[in-house]
């Protein structure tokens, strides 16, 4: 059993007042509102989307739903680098998955998981949660001790106690689109949970969320639930820190925020679509922190040292290309 090694958290799970969660709920698209105000197309697409898969948790993830529907991790992968996110898409390049994202995800499963889906997690995970003297990392311990203050704040669960892991798909751009929400109440409110480094932005001149295209994330969230229900929601992120001791926080992003990042998404996912298509070659980022330029480059000749760390957006610059 368990016993001993049981996180905090569990223990905990028995207390925490919880709305029942729906483990799958796969929403079938139906017309959007958009597609109410063009019918050829809608009729175009709506043919498409029969032909499509139809999404729910346990296929969410994989290959089939990728290749057919963009999502906003995907987005923001090309975003990054096309080359990467298209090796990635064909499965010739697993980038590394670090900790933080097994952090993320131990949280998440804390907050909003079942007693089941909990046990599981931790089963299937002890080699990454505990030491071999069964105490936990720290790392986790730490994780533990932010989701036991986040359980205090009445307004933290609040947001937190809608449905969880919600999948709906529709399209931006007329790009199948797929969605999973943490936390979403019909008619209320979506909400994400976001167990992050700081709520300070490593960028002096860019809000933190912005940063890190969290943005990019609400604005996906609600556009496709509003053309699944007609509902524009507002949406929150329930965010706790890794600094010590956690900072915690409760944040409603601004409609304005929302809406300049849509309107990025539009811009871009028809060129994402067309290179996932197979019509457009993707481009390569060759910036210094993207693993997969870095593996994969072929030198073909010398550069002038000066140039040495220079990510080819600077090196255009540095050249007055730009
Ligand atoms: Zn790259």
């Amino acid at each position: 059993m368990l016993g001993a090694q049981m996180p905090l958290s569990l223990r905990w799970y028995t207390s925490a007042s919880r709305v029942g969660r729906r483990l799958e709920r796969a929403i079938p698209t139906t017309s959007s509102t958009a597609s109410r105000t063009a019918r050829s197309a809608s009729r175009q697409q709506e043919r498409r989307r029969n032909r499509l898969m139809v999404l729910n948790e346990s296929t969410y993830y994989n290959e089939e739903a990728s290749r057919e529907f963009m999502s906003v991790s995907q987005f923001k992968n090309f975003q990054k680098c096309e080359a990467a996110a298209m090796a990635e898409l064909k499965g010739e390049y697993v980038p590394e998955r670090g900790r933080a994202l097994f952090l993320g995800s131990y949280v998440d499963e804390m907050l909003t998981g079942t007693k089941e889906s909990q046990y599981k997690f931790v089963d299937e995970n002890r080699a990454e949660l505990f030491q071999k003297n069964g105490k936990a990392y720290a790392d986790i311990a730490q994780a533990t001790a932010a989701i036991k203050r986040i359980r205090e704040q009445p307004l933290m669960m609040k947001y937190l106690g809608g449905e969880h892991q919600v999948v709906m798909t529709g399209e931006i751009e007329g790009v199948p689109f797929k969605i999973k929400m943490d936390s979403y109440k019909p008619g209320e409110f979506i909400a994400d949970l976001k167990y992050m480094a700081s709520l300070r932005s490593p960028n002096l001149f860019q809000p933190m969320i912005s940063y890190w295209g969290y943005d990019i994330q609400a604005a996906c969230y609600q556009e496709i639930v509003r053309q699944n229900t007609g509902k524009q929601l507002p949406f929150l992120f329930v965010v706790a820190t890794k600094e010590k001791p956690a900072h915690l926080a409760v944040g409603e992003i601004n409609q304005w925020n929302m809406d300049a990042a849509l309107e990025t998404v539009r811009k871009n996912i028809k060129r994402y679509q067309a290179i996932k298509n197979g019509e457009i070659e993707p481009e390569r980022c060759e910036d210094y922190g993207c693993d997969y330029c870095t593996t994969t480059k072929i030198i073909t000749e010398p550069i002038d040292t000066d140039l040495f760390g220079m990510s080819r957006a600077q090196i255009r610059i540095s050249k007055g290309e730009v």
